[in-house]
Order: C-alpha cells, then structure tokens, then sequence
C-alpha cells in the first residue's frame, strides 16, 4: 500500500521514502489511503495477547508486504521493551502509563519505532545518515535515546538555552558519544527555524544525508495505534472503552483514531488540551483558528497550530459533523491542572504529571456530561518526575525516583554552544 499526502498534490510513495523524508514534498502528511481491518484474533480477550505480540498484530496492519514478518517481531522487540501497564482509580476510570521508557514520556514508544524501523530500511543501503532534531524537551530526548546504538547514524539535537527543565536537559545531554547536543543561544523557534534552513542549505544536501525525525514522521504514529489497542487487552471486563488523550500536535489523538475506524470498540475520543485550544475551538464553532503558542504547566502541548489536525480532517473527510461523532474537546488552565494534581495524590495517592492531569479533567468533564459512559481510559503521557520542581510543590510532597533518572545523574552532561545562526550548525554537521 502506497501513502498519499494529506495535500494531494505528491506522488503516492512507499512507506520507506514516507519514514525517511517526514513531510510529503506538497507540505502535507503522509497518511494510509485505506485503514484496514483489525484482525479478529487481537479483539479476542480469551486469547491472553502479551503486549510485542499485540504490537505486531498491530503494526502488520500497516507494514505489511513491505517488512517480513519477523524482521517486524525485531523491530518491536528492540523498540518496545518497556512496560505499559494500566492503573485503576476507580471502576470508571483509568491511566494507561506509557511513560516507563528511557527518558520517561510516551514520546519513547513513536520515537524508538521509528528509530528501529529507519535502521532496518538502512541496512540495506550501508549509507550514513545524520537525524537532525530541534525540541522543546520531550521529542529530542526520546530520539537520542532511541537512536543509540543504531550503526551509521548520528543525531544532532538543538535546543534552546533556558528553555527545557533541569531534568529534560539532562536527558538531551547524556546520551552518549553518538549524539551530539547544541544548545542554542536562542528561543525554541529559533530552533526550528535552524532545522528548516539546514534541509534546504545547498552545501548540506550535496555533503550530508539529512533525515528529520520530528513528530509528523508516520512511522511514529504507526506506534501509537499500539497502545489503543493494549488498553482494551487489559480491560476484559469492558466491551467497549472512551479515551481522554491530552493533545497538542494531536499525533496520539489521531493514532486512536485510526484504531476506532479499523474496528476497535472505542465510544468516544476525548481530546483534552491547555489554553492552547484550537482543536476544542473547532469542534465547538467550526472553525479552525491556528494562533500562535501560550506558555502553560503542560508545555509539551503549549501547540497553536497542531500539524496533525490535516490527518483528522483527512480521517474525516473535512465533515465536522462526522469528526464530532467521534471526538469531543476541552480546554483547561493551569489552575484546574494544579487543582487536580493535588486532589488525585490526596485521595488516590497517585502522583501525575501536568500533561496526565490535563487528560484526567477530560475525564471528569465528559463523564459530568455522560454519565452513563464507557470506562475511560486516560493516557497517562509523561512520569511526574519530569516535572519534579512543579509537582512537588502542588502536592507538598517528594517523588520518588525511578531507576532511568538515577542513571542521568550519574553521567556528564555533554553540549556545545551554539548562536541562532546556521554556520555553527553547518561546522557541526560537516564535522
Ligand atoms: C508530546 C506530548 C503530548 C502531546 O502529544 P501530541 O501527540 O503532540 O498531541 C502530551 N504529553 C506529553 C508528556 C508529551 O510529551
């Protein structure tokens, strides 16, 4: 099955030249011109499926022809060697925690997919890429560790001095001789900015082979239909499930919906945002008012114009009745997200992270709206120690520590400095 771009104007490509070049030519995003079917056996609860063997029944949806069967069971079993279990806190809700990855956010599971899958279309070329990342905290770190260890490819991070969390920068910069980390003399944007003006610098395309491993690549959504799925395994007890996924590019939101539409028994989406809104705005007006970014508690999704939203309108056939069969939004301040905090350590004695908290309000307002519905199901997205200054202070309490921070501090932290201009980027990567 070839991919098309969600602009329409791209020739039709194989998933290989879809995962190595990220953005269709046309600006758009690849997408499956049909979603197939999920196979009976995985909806089958009796059958007692271990999370690499969901995977791959999965994944195999959507790779098909193109990777041989066990070269797939290769790819999952070095990608997706982590725990994903689900956390009861009440007999109608639950957090799905799919941050026990190396660097403790969800972004693990799309990133070291995709990472896993670039190698193997690799290998068979024996050329050297460079991936070249720009990030806000969570996506660098999860592609640096995820890159680690894949032969002929080096990764080079950039991100703004000042702009990531003691522990965020920690994990960017202890990754290991492979990667490289630059920290910019500059903002966020100017980062991405960098990104874009290396991709297209003459001297760079003829002399480096540059691959983009940013949130739109299709291999990482492909990952994230995984979950979904996961869920629904590991709750026997419930024939049909609602998911509150907090959003901001909407890469996880639209992951769940393609798993609704290739059959699994999934109600209701919830996509559940900070001020930054557009989607909510949309399902609520019918218009879609991209804006530029507000700082929030949950600044992995402080997005004012989330690229994924052309899937979902794809998905949709740009129907907005049709997508509000299917989804439902909200938006919260970070008032409500510190109140909420507090309220589930004192009365579950569970500690979450901002982003979690933002998918746990979801929860609470459409279950007020819906009483009568299916368990839900919140994404739990990033550990609470990754924002350890913040949640301590809302909850009054310590973290405790698990095992992946202990080893960064152990480490030297590595970086270069770097202005906001492409020549000291160019240095580095023409090494
Ligand atoms: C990236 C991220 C999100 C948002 O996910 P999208 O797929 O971009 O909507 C939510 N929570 C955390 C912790 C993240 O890192």
């Amino acid at each position: 099955m070839k991919l098309i771009s969600t602009n329409w104007q791209s020739h039709p490509v194989t998933l290989k030249q879809a995962v190595r070049h990220g953005l269709a030519p046309d600006g758009g995003l690849w997408m499956f011109p049909e979603l197939p079917k999920l196979p009976a056996e995985l909806l089958d609860k009796s059958n007692q499926i271990s999370l690499p063997e969901a995977a791959f029944l999965v994944t195999r949806q959507f790779l098909g022809s193109q990777v041989p069967d066990e070269d797939l069971k290769d790819i999952i079993k070095s990608s997706l060697n982590f725990d994903i279990p689900i956390q009861k806190l009440s007999s109608d809700l639950s957090v799905l925690e799919l941050f026990h990855g190396p660097t403790l956010a969800f972004k693990d599971v799309g990133a070291r997919f995709m990472a896993q899958l670039i190698s193997y279309f690799l290998q068979k070329e024996e050329s050297e890429v460079t991936v070249l990342v720009a990030t806000s905290g969570d996506t660098g770190s999860a592609a640096a560790h995820a890159f680690t260890g894949i032969p002929g490819v080096k990764v080079v991070l950039l991100y703004p001095k000042n702009g990531v969390s003691a522990i965020q920068e920690r994990f960017l910069t202890t990754a290991g001789s492979q990667v490289k980390a630059l920290r910019v003399n500059g903002s966020f944007d100017d980062c991405q900015r960098l990104v874009k003006e290396a991709f297209v610098d003459p001297e760079l395309i003829q002399r480096v082979h540059l691959i983009s491993a940013n949130s739109i690549n299709v291999a990482r959504l492909i990952a994230q239909t995984v979950y979904f799925a996961w869920a629904f395994l590991l709750s026997p007890q419930h024939p049909q499930l609602t998911f509150s996924v907090p959003s901001g590019n909407m890469g996880n939101l639209t992951a769940g919906l393609m798993m609704r539409r290739m059959g699994l028994p999934i109600s209701k989406m919830i996509v559940a945002c900070n001020v930054n809104d557009p989607v909510p705005e949309y399902l609520r007006t019918g218009f879609f008012k991209p804006r530029p970014s507000v700082s929030t508690l949950s600044n992995a999704m402080d997005i004012g114009n989330p690229s994924n939203f052309a899937r979902m309108q794809y998905l949709f056939d740009g129907d907005l009745a049709k997508m509000r069969e299917a989804v439902t939004g909200y938006s919260f301040s970070d008032e409500q997200t510190a109140k909420i905090i507090k309220k589930i350590w004192q009365e579950h004695r569970y500690q979450i992270d901002p982003h979690t908290a933002v998918a746990l309000l979801g929860a609470e307002s459409y279950r007020k709206e819906n009483p009568d519905c299916s368990h839900i199901v919140a994404l739990g997205t990033a550990h609470p120690v990754k924002f350890k200054d913040e949640v301590e202070r809302i909850i009054g309490a310590d973290l405790d520590l698990p095992k992946q921070v202990k080893k960064i501090f152990n480490k030297e932290m590595v970086y270069r400095d770097v202005e906001a201009e492409l020549r000291g980027l160019k240095e580095v990567l023409l090494g």
